[in-house]
Order: structure tokens, then C-alpha cells, then sequence
């Protein structure tokens, strides 16, 4: 395979500004599908008028929901503990398998070659905090940790990408960002192609995350962000679910 770095034909640009734009106006849309799509599948579980065949006399729960607290032996707390077993097993695997599929396509987009993921990275970790990770077995912070290497200063990342540098501090208030390069990196071309860890060989790892403008995979991005988004809402409220019955 050729040093995907050469080709600096096939350049896009879908700029930062719309890709942040077009996850935030449809997400909360699509949490609400997400939270109706979950509640249906729960609803199949639940049980038929078990009051009535119930021995507890003195039962003051008028408000038989998903969330309300029963006591150990009612059959609605049954409910809840085979909506758990639902969620964590088959649900969750029909959510691994869709989310396969979304990176499988990644496949039909191939690199631009603008070196736009090597210049400027980002990461919620400095690097002491990512080698210390590297160190115990972390391997997406051991390889990154093995080709990229800490900016001097905030100015010179700010240099690599102003457009990605200053949506990300008018959109992160309240988290520390570190920026990275890789100083492999010779114009757009990596200087070592064949070396490169699997951190490079996968990039971008999440369709929600910010792209370069330039990156090819912004195509890609935006035929798999609804699906994305709908799987993150699905995680988090199985995750809401999980707290809430559990
Ligand atoms: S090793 Fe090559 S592909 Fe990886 S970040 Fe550095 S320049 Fe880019
Ligand atoms: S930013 Fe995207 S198109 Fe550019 S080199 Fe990285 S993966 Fe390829």
C-alpha cells in the first residue's frame, strides 16, 4: 500500500463550525427517539394486571411505572430486574452490532492524505497522565504516546489549526485540553508509513468527535452521525436505566 499522505488531490472542507452545529441540533431529537424506542422494548416485559392475583394487602403503589420502587417479591420488580438482563445482554448486542457496521463503512472512504490528524490532536490527558496509562496497558495511549508529543506552547497549537483550536476553547469551558503533533509528519506526508501505530491506522475513532475540515472523513461522518448519536443516546440511557433499577 502506498503512503497515504501523497495524494493532496481529493481535498474537502466541511468546516468545524457546521460539524458542531449539525450534532447539536439533532441530538436532543434523537435522545427522545432514543428514550421512546428503549421504552417500547421494556414495555413487552412488563406484566398484566399482577395486583390482582397479588397476596400483599396493604400495597399502596398507585403508579405502577419502570422506575417506581416495589418491594423484592412483586412482580413488577421482576419486571425490573428482566429489563436489566434484557438491557446489559441482547439489547446490548444488537448495539455492538450496529455499531460495527458504522465503522465497517468507514471503509468505502479512504485518507485525503492532508495530514490534518498528525498536525494538531487533541487529548483530556497531558502526556505524564497518557505515558502513566501507556504504562499500564493502555494501548490506545501507548501508541499515541509513541509518535505524538506535546506543543510547546497553546500558541503553536493554535498555529497547526486555528479554525480547530478556537471552536474547541469556545466549546470545552470547563475541561483542560492538551495538543499534540506528531513530529513524523514531513509537509502532509508521514515519514514513516509502515511503522505507524494502529492510533493512526484507525483514525478518526469516533464519528462524533470533530474532524479536520480537510479530513475525507467527514463523507463518512456524516452518513453514519445520526446512527452514531442514536447509539450514544441508547448507551447513556442504558446507563440511566442501569442506576435507576439496578
Ligand atoms: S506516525 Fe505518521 S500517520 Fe501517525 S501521526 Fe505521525 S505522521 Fe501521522
Ligand atoms: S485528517 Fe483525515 S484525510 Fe487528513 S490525513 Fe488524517 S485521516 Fe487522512
Amino acid at each position: 500500500m502506498e503512503n497515504f499522505f501523497n495524494n493532496t488531490n481529493h481535498q474537502v472542507s466541511t468546516p468545524l463550525v457546521t460539524q458542531y452545529d449539525d450534532l447539536k441540533d439533532n441530538y436532543q431529537q434523537i435522545f427522545i427517539e432514543a428514550a421512546e424506542s428503549i421504552r417500547v422494548e421494556v414495555n413487552k416485559f412488563k406484566p398484566e394486571n399482577p395486583c390482582n392475583l397479588c397476596t400483599v394487602k396493604d400495597c399502596k403503589i398507585e403508579k405502577k411505572d419502570v422506575f417506581t420502587l416495589y418491594p423484592v417479591n412483586c412482580t413488577y420488580r421482576e419486571w425490573q430486574l428482566k429489563i436489566l438482563t434484557f438491557l446489559a445482554g441482547d439489547y446490548r448486542q444488537k448495539l455492538k452490532n450496529t455499531y460495527k457496521i458504522m465503522m465497517d463503512k468507514k471503509s468505502e472512504y479512504s485518507c485525503a492524505r492532508c495530514g490534518g490528524c498528525c498536525r494538531l490532536a487533541t487529548s483530556e490527558f497531558s502526556y505524564s497522565q497518557l505515558k502513566q496509562k501507556a504504562m499500564k496497558g493502555d494501548k490506545f495511549a501507548s501508541d499515541f504516546v509513541s509518535v505524538f508529543v506535546p506543543f510547546e506552547s497553546e500558541e503553536d497549537a493554535k498555529k497547526a489549526n486555528p479554525e480547530y483550536f478556537q471552536l474547541l476553547n469556545e466549546l470545552v469551558e470547563n475541561q483542560k485540553i492538551y495538543y499534540y503533533y506528531c513530529p513524523k509528519l514531513d509537509g502532509n506526508e508521514c515519514s514513516d508509513y509502515q511503522n505507524r501505530p494502529d492510533v493512526c491506522k484507525d483514525f478518526p475513532h469516533n464519528p462524533l468527535k470533530l474532524l479536520p475540515s480537510t479530513c475525507s472523513y467527514n463523507e463518512w461522518k456524516k452518513s453514519v452521525s445520526k446512527t452514531a448519536m442514536m447509539l450514544k443516546a441508547k448507551v447513556d440511557i442504558i446507563e440511566f436505566y442501569k442506576n435507576k433499577l439496578g
